[in-house]
């Protein structure tokens, strides 16, 4: 389900930077987010974006959010919470693309929770993305599987809940968003 931005514009195909929320760009505790207060960006989040969007990629952010399925929050919570990452990004001077947003449960059967890779399909329906270029980063082996999924590189962030991703995961893994972001290949001037 698409959160932001309100209506897309379908543009040619473009390395796109497919990124997790939760524990990716923003602070993930055991605990629900279910109010925009509750939304902590990291502190490197911001410079992180800046520095993949200078590369040349979009920047699409692809969230499971089943507190909405468990009753925990409204669509219209989780759309403000979707909304609050885009405005605060935006006052650290990063933009985000946009925002799509699974708000099933793990029993319902839909095709969007990831690793399910319904919400890229989504994305990619509303903009289509250069694949070859494009990849997916997270904390959780889920985030992994989909990209494995849909066909592109996926990469691990050390932050969040990567512990889940079992004893090897630090060996593959990137210390935070930014570090990642200082490693993938700056796209721009190449065909
Ligand atoms: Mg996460
Ligand atoms: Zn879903």
């Amino acid at each position: 389900m698409r959160a932001w931005p309100p209506s897309v514009k379908r543009g040619a195909p473009a390395p796109t930077a497919f990124l997790d929320r939760d524990g990716t760009l923003n602070r993930d505790s055991s605990a629900y987010i279910t109010s925009p207060e509750q939304l902590k960006l990291y502190a490197s989040a911001a410079t992180a974006l800046k520095l993949i969007a200078l590369k040349g990629y979009r920047v699409v952010v692809l969230t499971n959010q089943s507190a909405v399925a468990r009753g925990y929050m409204t669509m219209a919570a989780a759309r403000a919470i979707n909304l609050k990452l885009v405005k605060d990004l935006r006052h650290a001077g990063a933009s985000v693309d946009a925002v799509y947003f699974c708000p099933h449960g793990p029993g319902d059967g839909c095709l969007c929770r990831k690793p399910g890779t319904g919400l890229i399909k989504e994305a990619l329906k509303d903009t289509p993305a250069d694949m070859a270029r494009s990849f997916m980063a997270g904390d959780k082996n889920s985030d992994l599987a989909m990209a494995r999924g849909a066909g592109i590189k996926g990469y691990l962030v050390l932050t969040g809940q990567w512990r889940s991703a079992g004893p090897r995961a630090a060996a593959k893994g990137y210390r935070d968003l930014l570090a990642l972001a200082r490693a993938i290949p700056d796209t721009r001037g190449k065909k």
